[in-house]
């Protein structure tokens, strides 16, 4: 067995090495475990851009905790030195009643954020890149963005680990055990044990959590880059926020300025499911032309060249929002990080949440809607520690 600490990370995506940083800040003695050596490509957190806004269409109850991302981003960014958020603006596109517009205007409303509502002629004079259709608005807010989530990644492992974490990459943890002394984990290399244990596995959460059978659904979403086929400059930063789209009712899209790779599109959600190792990261010629659908609709001028495409994995609970808790089984096990795809600008204050509820802080979010809700499984139920 090798020496003891404080604190166990299962999974350094994202989330996990969000919690590794606030801790080791807080002088807590950490080791995270990763299955790859990230940021990797594998998981959740790749693909160059992450949008972040306020106006937040999904639940105002994610606004207070958005704004404080916000502030960790930024002083994360000051302590490493290095760009990690780009403040665009954003627009939030589609039918006045959609869940889109008018949950986003109604969050912002109820928090007083800055933004404007656009009619469709406002829109495309004011930003020439987008074609929205006739019926068409759109909530704008100013402070909407992007975060570089590899560079985030890697930010908050390079500060961990100057606060003495301890992260070893390529180390899966094969198992873990809780008991009343405490938690430890099995690596083909070493067995660790500490007080406590955070899973962080993202989209391999549901196999270090079968105990609980937790309803979770990995889906396959891919991201595609274009060259504009004219207009180049209507697609730069400053010319061009972060975008949704909400449209035919039901379907999403979003998508971001060309920063030098191109112009980036993708849907939202529609994606293929299975286990994270199952699922192909290899993207075909049909999914290519597919998305070009999309893109003559609302972007024609982005339908240039194609450049590249990324497959990434969202891990989906049935409500969709997080889940983030405590294990039902066992009180010095947390469990955070399965996000349903719209996760990774929250992960700097899920790490502060992590902390606060790791070193027995109260975190100042209701964090009520992301507690465990659904049954236990009989076998869980029967199931004792150790
Ligand atoms: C295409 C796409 C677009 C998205 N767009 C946005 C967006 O615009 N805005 C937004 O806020 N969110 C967005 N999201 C969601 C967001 O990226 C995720 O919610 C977030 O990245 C999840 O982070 P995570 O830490 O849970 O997972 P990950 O970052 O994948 O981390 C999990 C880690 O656990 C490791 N692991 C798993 N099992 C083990 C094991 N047994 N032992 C050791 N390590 C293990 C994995 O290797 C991985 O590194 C998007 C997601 C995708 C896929």
């Amino acid at each position: 067995m090798a020496s003891h600490h404080d604190v166990l990370i299962v999974g350094l995506g994202a989330m996990g090495s969000s919690a590794a940083y606030h801790l080791c800040r807080r002088g807590v003695r950490v080791c995270g475990f990763d299955r790859f050596s990230p940021p990797h490509a594998q998981g959740s957190s790749h693909g160059q851009t992450r949008i972040i806004r306020e106006a937040y269409f999904e639940d105002p109850i994610y606004v207070p905790m958005v704004r404080r991302a916000y502030e960790l981003w930024r002083e994360l960014e000051r302590e490493a030195a290095t760009p990690l958020l780009l403040e665009t603006g954003g627009l939030m596109i589609g039918r006045p009643d959609s869940q889109l517009v008018s949950g986003a205007r109604a969050s912002a409303e109820q928090y007083g954020l800055e933004h404007e509502i656009l009619g469709c002629s406002d829109i495309s004079r004011r930003f020439p890149a987008f074609r929205p259709e006739h019926d068409m608005v759109a909530v704008y807010e100013p402070r909407a963005g992007i975060l570089f989530p590899e560079a985030c990644v890697q930010a908050q492992l390079s500060r961990a680990r100057a606060c003495g974490a301890q992260i070893h990459s390529d180390e899966p943890v094969l198992r873990w055990q809780a008991g009343a002394n405490g938690v430890s984990v099995k690596t083909e290399r070493a067995s660790y044990s500490a007080d406590l244990l955070i899973v962080t596995a993202g989209a391999w959460a549901r196999q270090l959590l079968a105990e609980l059978e937790p309803p979770l659904v990995v889906e396959r979403q891919v991201a595609f880059w274009f060259d504009p086929r004219s207009s180049r400059d209507h697609f730069s930063a400053a010319n061009c926020p972060v975008h949704l789209w909400q449209f035919d009712d039901g379907r999403f899209a979003y998508g971001f300025p060309d920063l030098g790779s191109g112009v980036k599109v993708a849907c939202h959600q529609q994606g293929i499911t299975g286990t994270p190792d199952s699922l192909t990261r290899d993207v075909s010629a049909e999914e290519v032309e597919g998305i070009r659908s999309v893109i003559r609709r609302f972007l024609p001028d982005a339908d240039g060249e194609f450049r590249s495409a990324a497959a990434c994995l969202y891990t989906n609970t049935p409500d969709e929002h997080f889940w983030i808790d405590r294990h039902p089984l066992h009180a010095n096990v947390l469990i955070a990080s399965p996000c349903s795809g719209h996760g990774f600008k929250f992960a700097s204050v899920i790490g502060e949440i992590l902390a606060d509820l790791t070193t027995g802080g109260h975190p100042s979010f209701d964090l009520s809607v992301f507690r465990t809700r659904w049954p236990l499984q009989p076998a869980a139920r029967s199931s004792n520690s150790d």
